[in-house]
């Protein structure tokens, strides 16, 4: 990870009083998880650049119970993208390099603290699952020019798409400890580790390096979830570990109290969902059934307990989620019968698959819209062409239902490993599309809460094959 600030304030060589660095020496310091290094790259009177590298250490971090932590080993915990992703570690490491500037000491030239200065810092690189709209709408606001470059997955396999992981550069005019306050607060934001943990500490260190400009922030709301999730979990990264289950459950946390309360009262709309769902699978007649992005396995917990259903294939692109189904169905106990019908499988629905050729039924719950776009097409062809179930159900959110949500931001997602999330009229558009073309009839349904002007909360659409 490595951080850049320059400046062409005159003379430019003040940042290094500025920085309470001095531009000829390289410092490093030990941290917990690895060594970080204060340097300049570059120091003239016209232009000087101080940078930050940080050098963690997934081994350290695994041994300090920093990292992706748990019983017994497990690749994930030594390789991760935590060495090279501006993390919730530069920020830690931020406020120890940078101490005095961001208090807004300077004990040479005190004037320059409050000096408005011409800033530009780069970083590589930063994590947005938002996507470019999310990074814009945090430092846009803020006053910043924001320059974006967005890396390929892998660059030998351009068709897997682009990944969540930008070079970003950022220019302002304004004071020091204004602008490190800013990526102290705004980094944590970005970063996806879902391990967290908040004390009243990191409230505290919120509300302090926050005033004065979070306040009027249009996306405060998301700032402050997204900081005290992300960087409470430098000090408990150790307590959990990531799962796509935990980010699904994670739509319920992006919600308000007052929106879970209301939620609470009746029955879950993820319940809705699977329940409806189960229904149209036994109304279909269907013996055996495919669950598409199975997650932790809880429609398969409903299939389970249905005679009606003789073979049910459970399918998920992440291999923790499959390892949680397997624990919370209970599956090494499972009577043999039941565990004769069950099978879990490790796949991915944009890569067509001989072993989901051959079954009745198949239920895609809450999940085409962590697709991305370009991916969908591959996605229609697996299932539609390949494996062509007689009858298919997939749910989505009704983006239309938003608004109702009031703890969303306009335009937000419910959830940040969304792609997209679509009107009635757009899955509608969508669907009939794939119905035409693959020979299918389709029908539509709401789930949850009904609304006259938005519609339900969330969408189905049920496919039958034509004979
Ligand atoms: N259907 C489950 C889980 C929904 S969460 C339920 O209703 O509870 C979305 C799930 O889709 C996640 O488990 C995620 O791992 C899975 N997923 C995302 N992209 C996928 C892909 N390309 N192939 C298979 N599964 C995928």
């Amino acid at each position: 990870m490595l951080l850049t600030i320059t400046t062409a304030y005159k003379p430019a060589t003040d940042l290094g009083y500025i920085m309470h660095k001095h531009p000829d020496k390289l410092q490093s310091f030990d941290t917990s998880f690895g060594k970080m290094h204060v340097f300049y790259p570059e120091s003239s009177e016209e232009r000087s650049t101080i940078a930050l590298l940080l050098d963690v250490d997934p081994i350290a971090l695994v041994r300090n119970h920093k990292g992706p932590s748990g019983e017994g080993f497990a690749l994930e915990h030594y390789v991760n993208d935590r060495p090279y992703v501006a993390s919730s570690f530069m920020s830690v490491a931020i406020s120890k390099a940078f101490r005095s500037a961001m208090s807004g000491t300077c004990k040479d030239k005190p004037y320059l603290v409050d000096r408005v200065l011409p800033l530009e810092v780069t970083i590589h690189v930063l994590p947005s699952r938002g996507g470019e709209a999310f990074l814009r709408s945090l430092f846009e606001p803020l006053g910043y020019q924001v320059e974006l470059k967005r890396y390929e997955l892998d660059s030998s396999f351009p068709q897997w798409g682009m990944s969540r992981y930008f070079s970003v550069t950022l220019r302002n005019d304004l004071r020091m400890k204004d602008l490190l306050a800013h990526l102290y607060v705004l980094i944590p934001v970005l970063d996806n580790d879902k391990h967290y943990w908040i004390s009243e500490h990191e409230v505290q260190k919120l509300e302090e390096k926050g005033s004065g400009w979070l306040e009027q922030h249009p996306e405060k709301e998301q700032i402050i979830k997204k900081y005290l999730k992300n960087l409470g979990a430098y000090t408990k990264l150790a307590m959990s570990r990531l799962s796509e289950e935990e980010a699904m459950e994670d739509t319920e946390d992006d919600l308000s109290v007052d929106d879970k309360l209301k939620k609470e009262k009746s029955i879950s709309l993820h319940q809705q969902r699977l329940n409806k769902a189960l229904d149209e699978l036994k109304l279909s007649g269907a013996q055996s059934v495919l669950d598409l992005g199975c997650g932790e396995g809880k429609l398969l917990k409903l299939l389970l307990k249905e005679k009606q259903f003789d073979r049910i294939l459970g399918m998920d692109v992440s291999y923790r989620s499959l390892e949680i189904a397997k624990d919370r169905l209970n599956y090494e106990r499972l009577p043999q019968k039941q565990r004769e019908k069950l099978r879990l499988i490790h796949g991915s629905l944009t890569y067509r698959d001989k072993r989901l050729k051959g079954f009745d039924a198949a239920a895609v719950i809450e999940v085409i819209e962590h697709l991305d776009l370009a991916r969908l097409t591959s996605f229609e062809r697996v299932l539609f062409e390949s494996a062509r179930p007689l009858t298919v159900v997939i749910t989505t959110p009704n983006a239309e239902y938003n608004v109702k949500y009031e703890s969303l931001s306009a335009g937000a997602f419910r959830h940040s490993d969304h792609r997209f999330e679509w009107t009635r009229a757009e899955f509608e558009k969508w669907a009939s599309g794939i119905a035409a073309k693959y020979s299918y009839e389709v029908r539509f349904e709401p789930i949850g809460d009904w609304d006259d002007e938005v519609g339900a909360s969330s969408q189905m659409g049920v496919f039958k094959i034509k004979n």
